[in-house]
């Protein structure tokens, strides 16, 4: 298994990350440690969950130490403190309903307090190294400019995964192996159906639209930089028909990039500077998607 990104790495590329996306991935991650948590001990004890069997159920069905909360304190800092009197970044916040005791912890210590077997614990620890290696794959397909491929855009995908990728978060390279093989059939049928039509496109049949800059009333050598004024000026009547018919978005991946159009401007209002020609290109993409071009 190839080794997470350092603390270091990860601090780094999480910088990057706008604050819906890291909350976003936060919250993924949190989620998905908890369930690992509850699934590693479910199956040592035996007791198969049923898929509509709520969280409270099954807590109260297992009878065991639950997760209730991960704590970051940040990178760098160590401001919670385990039981043994350790100073830690992570705590995990562990507790027993029947019991009705709660222990702050680290990694280390889980078991020591619970008492769970050390062969449990290991299965946890490890899972939860797997779900940092996704959170990995994330940030660095993210920083490597991931494109989310566009058939997904059409398939009825969970609302959690829709809303990562219309905030612009990559999946995960689970994630997307995931989707290929529940949506096996659909994504057959959509790639067979895209290929014939681009063999048609090929053949002239049917016009097709292409996104030229140089097309647009902006001279190329002016491209770069704007600001919230200059923006507003030449732009504001596209971006406010873009606004009106926003609701009419269906498609993942025009989603994705009326969200980022969206973040453009905020920034921009912000004083920020922004990409004339990233600008430029998600309004074109979305004018014509939405036939207002
Ligand atoms: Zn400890």
């Amino acid at each position: 298994m190839a080794s997470p990104l350092t603390e270091k790495e990860v601090n780094r590329l999480v910088q990057l990350l706008n604050d819906e996306q890291s909350e976003f991935l936060q919250s993924y991650l949190k989620q998905s440690k908890k369930s690992k948590w509850l699934e590693k001990l479910a199956h040592k004890k035996g007791v198969v969950l049923h898929p509509d069997t709520s969280i409270d159920e099954a807590w109260d069905q297992l009878d065991d130490w639950e997760l209730k909360e991960i704590l970051d304190g940040g990178y760098g800092n160590r401001p919670y403190k385990c039981e043994c009197g350790m100073a830690l970044r992570f705590c995990y916040i562990v507790h027993h309903r029947k019991e009705n005791k709660t222990y702050r912890l680290g990694e280390t210590c889980l078991g020591h307090y619970t008492m769970m077997s050390a062969e449990l614990i290991k299965d946890i620890t490890n899972g939860f190294h797997k779900i940092d290696l996704e959170r990995d794959s994330i940030l660095l397909r993210y920083k490597q400019g991931w494109e989310l491929p566009s058939v997904y855009g059409r398939l009825p995908l969970a609302e959690e995964l829709k809303t990562q990728i219309v905030i612009g978060l990559p999946l995960s390279s689970i994630q997307e192996s995931r989707i290929e093989k529940r949506f096996k059939q659909q994504l057959i049928k959509i790639r067979e159906q895209n290929k014939w039509h681009r063999l048609a496109q090929m053949k002239g049949h049917h016009p097709t639209y292409t996104f030229q800059p140089a097309a647009s009333p902006v001279s190329h050598s002016t491209i770069g930089l704007i600001t919230y004024e200059e923006a507003i000026s030449k732009y504001q009547s596209n971006i406010d028909a873009i606004r009106q018919s926003s609701p009419k978005i269906t498609d993942l991946l025009m989603l994705r990039k009326y969200n980022h159009l969206q973040n453009m401007f905020k920034a921009l209002k912000q004083g920020e500077l922004v990409d004339e020609s990233k600008l430029l290109s998600h309004m074109f993409e979305l004018l014509y998607y939405l036939k207002l071009y």
